[in-house]
């Protein structure tokens, strides 16, 4: 036995389910979380499993994301599988090419492709409560069925344009920061970029060393604090990959350092938003000498409220001689430019919607009909709901990936979806065993979930003010997940049949039958 995995075995995070079952699963979304799934199934025992993607390449947001200059603000030993760890990453901070790659070579090494069947969007996913069986249906009108259904289509999957008078009239170039033209060339361009969080601080400083005019539409700016980001050289990699041990340490070392400075993000209370408050501040007078241009980028509502991003290149691309930034949304756009809000005509050749993602808070990915007919849609009329972010009452034998309620803030994400990959091994390991139909929560265990995570959310900077893609229209979040990982792993650690009502199968449960693409 390796080290790596002698390691592994004794890794407290890490459970060990073997399922023996001929039941199956669907799989819907081949992203980070979809195929780290799919690992986890296979490894498990349970080969018999398909996963739908609705694009023609597996990567999901990395996929998607390939705009100039897009890259991850969660270090690169942490933003990867701990069952995969890279010893080979070439920067602190991966950029998106990389990580790309990375998620490929997954796929490969896993033989994965074979289990995906690709171009297939779903619309919806029907319980039978007398089969205890899932009839997923496809764009195509296609039909599977399945024992079990893992939701994995990511919260940030589907990019919102901005409602802005005359966007649809525009005669020159438009795209989203999610569906970026490679073939466009910039070069020389009159350019117009909307936006001013994640995304469109990563792009404009690439932009503005290629574009002949560039101007930034700043509705809200962000608290944005200094990116450590460097280049890992040949020989610490080399080290990395002579010694898993070393690896791993560094990846707990980031992960335990991320968790330190979680209250710092998270948190309302007033002595963690100073401190944190303190460095941006510093940064914004380190880069920026204008006071005028100071206070344009400096926000006025709490740090946190937002997403807080981090960047060295934002503040003095925003000070070139070729870049204004206006301190506002456009008023209307023409067809060959932007009407600013005092009236002033900008005429460009190209505008960047840097401007997010309609994020499901309020609404199921496809459409989803659970038990007595019940309507997810309907269930998260008033905002998303799940137990642990992973199950939802009333749907039996579904999992949601980055569920309600379980973005990171301060961590990667996989930090969270790993843990949930393993809790629905679990229930899937359980429900194999036991000979079950099915397991559902109970609503009453839901609730006492979700109005801790509620109570909790009071205590925020999330709920301090601002506006952002963290809450529905009422202001309720039910994006992200209010504490520590280390906490949330703590919860999701074993699963606990006493949640779940549990169906026994009887003579005519069904088995699903998933075909498998060739
Ligand atoms: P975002 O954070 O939602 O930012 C959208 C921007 O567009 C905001 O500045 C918003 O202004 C602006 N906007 C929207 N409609 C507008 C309008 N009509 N007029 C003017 N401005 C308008 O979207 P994002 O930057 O794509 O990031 C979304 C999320 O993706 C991030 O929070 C993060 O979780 C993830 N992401 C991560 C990375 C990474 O490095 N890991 C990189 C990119 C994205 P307001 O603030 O005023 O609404």
């Amino acid at each position: 036995m390796g080290v790596s995995s002698l390691l592994s075995r004794f890794n407290p995070l890490s459970t060990d389910t073997t399922i023996d079952t001929d039941m199956n699963v669907v799989i819907i979304g081949a992203g980070f979380s979809g195929l780290g799934m799919a690992i986890r199934l296979k490894e498990a025992g349970l080969d018999d499993f398909t996963l739908l993607e609705r694009a023609d390449d597996v990567g999901g947001t990395w996929r998607d994301n390939h705009y100039p200059g897009a890259a991850c603000d969660v270090a690169s030993h942490l933003y990867s599988f701990s069952f995969e760890q890279n010893p080979n990453w070439s920067r602190a901070f991966g950029r998106q090419p990389e990580i790309f790659d990375y998620i490929r070579r997954c796929t490969e090494k896993y033989d994965l492709r074979r289990y995906i069947r690709f171009n297939t969007a779903v619309v919806s996913a029907t319980f039978d409560e007398h089969s205890g069986i899932w009839t997923v249906t496809t764009a195509d009108g296609d039909t599977l069925t399945a024992n079990f259904v893992i939701s994995a289509v990511g919260a940030l999957a589907d990019p919102a344009y901005p409602r802005i008078a005359g966007l649809d009239g525009f005669r020159g170039k438009l795209m989203h920061t999610a569906q970026w033209d490679d073939d466009y060339d910039l070069a020389g361009k009159r350019v117009a970029v909307i936006g001013s969080g994640a995304s469109a601080i990563q792009v404009v400083p690439e932009i503005a060393g290629q574009a002949a005019q560039l101007t930034v539409f700043q509705r809200t700016p962000s608290w944005i604090m200094p990116k450590p980001d460097r280049p890992i050289p040949d020989s610490e990699q080399e080290k990395y990959s002579e010694s898993p041990l070393k690896l791993r340490a560094r990846r707990l070392r980031i992960y335990w350092l991320n968790e330190l400075f979680a209250p710092f993000i998270i948190s309302d209370v007033g002595l963690f938003k100073k401190q944190a408050e303190a460095i941006a501040r510093r940064h914004i007078r380190k880069q920026v000498a204008d006071p005028a241009m100071r206070r344009r980028v400096t926000p006025d509502y709490q740090i946190g409220c937002k997403r807080i991003l981090i960047s060295n290149d934002w503040y003095p691309a925003l000070q070139q001689d070729n870049v204004e930034l206006i301190g506002d949304g456009p008023e209307r756009i023409t067809e060959h430019g932007i009407v600013t809000r005092d009236g002033r005509e900008i005429e460009v050749d190209a505008i960047v919607c840097a401007t997010g993602f309609r994020v499901p808070s309020t609404a199921s990915p496809f459409e989803v009909t659970g038990r007595s007919g019940v309507d997810l849609n309907r269930v998260w009329a008033d905002g998303a709901e799940a137990y642990k972010g992973v199950t939802v009452s009333g749907f039996p034998n579904l999992f949601f990936l980055m569920g309600p309620n379980t973005g990171p803030s301060h961590t990667s994400v996989l930090a969270f979806t790993e843990q949930q990959m393993d809790y629905a091994l679990q229930a899937i390991a359980h429900v194999a065993r036991r000979g079950l139909k099915f397991v559902d929560v109970k609503q009453r265990v839901q609730d006492r979930f979700n109005r801790g995570i509620q109570w909790r959310m009071k205590h925020t900077s999330w709920t301090s003010g601002c506006n952002s893609w963290y809450l529905t229209d009422s202001g309720k979040n039910t994006t992200l997940y209010p504490g520590f990982n280390w906490e949330y792993r703590l919860r999701l650690w074993r699963f606990a049949p006493g949640d779940y009502e549990e169906v026994g199968r009887d003579a005519s449960a069904g088995r699903g039958h998933s075909a498998r693409a060739a």
